[in-house]
């Protein structure tokens, strides 16, 4: 005879199976075991943590090593994620940044604050702070050469097609205009050194500017990141009228396809090898002598393999000096750039993430932009 809890676990195991349940239903990872069972919904082990943290929307307990009441488990089956997601999302912007497993604890823990304890998505008037098309505040920004936090005013504006700030708080003229066509924001906690770090560029003079800022509040901080992708939303929609928004959001904002440390090498590639912080923004590999630089040293363009852009692990044998052991070459219609990975992973990590725009042909706008590199002196 099976005892009442082998009944109820049972039960649950079913609702697992039901379609929606199968994936956590706020980060997407697949086969979650874990159940809140006041939200009903089934989430994987890292979102049930910040369910814990918000005892009074939800409470959570494991699938398979907590017992269960059969009127706790009655409920997760009248509910389930996909109910869950008719309730607490019925009006998520189109904009709106929705977070996937892989991203940093502030985007995961601010979607479920946003959904269950504040119900912005439910409740419009509260998706003001980022639907508005202007939101000024203050942000803590990285001083440019001596690494400081300081307070800075920010005003993002959809009408003037820019974000801005200010160094003096009674300041006229903005210390920077950055024009939201050219605007990306990626958070990089890690290598800013604060949970809610957040790393905006843009170009000026076809040029890569970073700035690093962040607010204490976490909602604030990722206000501002999706005011940023609502901007750059309704600036394309403008460009490109007829497209749909299923094109659109995958180019508001871009998280980097890697960065890391590689030594590098000059054109004539008899300079020696100089270790640098790389970072590969789509077609655009940058580097920089500190990876909080505001501003690349260089930028090497990588097209795809019909406009004779190839990538090849190892160095041509001819090279010279002391360098790492792991070679990339990446070779373009101009010349050969030459790069050296501390360890055979990072090399094949490298090699993958050239290889990926690589084999991608080449879209119209981004000719322009080779054209650029090819002209550079
Ligand atoms: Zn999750």
């Amino acid at each position: 005879m099976a005892t009442e809890q082998e009944k109820i676990k049972r039960r649950l195991q079913e609702l697992l199976e039901r379609p929606g349940n199968g994936n956590c239903v706020d980060c997407g990872a697949a086969d979650p075991d874990w159940a809140s069972f006041t939200l009903g919904v089934f989430v994987c082990q890292r979102c049930s943590g910040i369910h814990r943290n918000i005892p009074q929307i939800s409470r959570v307990k494991s699938v398979t090593l907590d017992g269960w009441l059969a009127a706790e488990v009655e409920f997760l089956a009248s509910t389930g994620n996909n109910a869950a997601k008719d309730k607490y999302e019925p009006k998520v912007p189109p904009f709106y940044y929705r977070p996937t497993h892989t991203d940093c604890q502030l985007l995961r823990e601010q979607w479920i604050r946003a959904r269950y304890e504040r119900k912005e998505f439910v409740h419009v008037e509260k998706q003001e702070p980022y639907s508005a098309g202007y939101r000024e505040g203050f942000l803590w920004k990285r001083g440019r050469d001596n690494g400081q936090f300081l307070s800075r005013k920010f005003i993002l504006s959809e009408r003037e097609g820019a974000l801005k700030y200010f160094n003096k708080h009674d300041a006229r003229e903005p210390k920077a205009i950055m024009k939201i066509h050219t605007l990306n924001a990626t958070f990089q906690p890690a290598k800013i050194g604060n949970p809610h770090g957040l790393q905006i560029t843009y170009l000026k003079d076809n040029s890569t500017r970073n700035i690093f800022v962040y607010h204490e509040d976490g909602k604030e901080t990722v206000d501002w990141f999706n005011a940023i992708r609502a901007a750059r939303f309704h600036y394309l929609q403008v460009a490109y009228p007829g497209a749909n928004d299923a094109d659109l959001v995958p180019k508001l904002t871009r998280n980097y396809i890697k960065e890391g440390y590689m030594e590098k090498t000059g054109p004539k590639q008899t300079e020696g090898f100089k270790k640098r912080w790389f970072t590969m923004d789509d077609r655009r590999l940058m580097y920089f002598k500190d990876p909080l630089d505001a501003y690349a040293r260089g930028e090497v363009f990588i097209g795809s393999k019909e406009n004779s852009y190839t990538v090849l692990p190892g160095l041509p044998p001819s090279t010279q000096g002391n360098h790492w052991k792991f070679g990339i070459t990446i070779v373009t219609p101009d010349r050969k750039f030459l790069f050296a990975c501390e360890t055979e992973e990072e090399q094949k990590d490298w090699i993958a993430a050239f290889q990926k725009v690589v084999n991608r042909p080449m879209l119209p706008q981004e000719y322009a932009v080779e054209a650029h590199f090819k002209h550079k002196p």
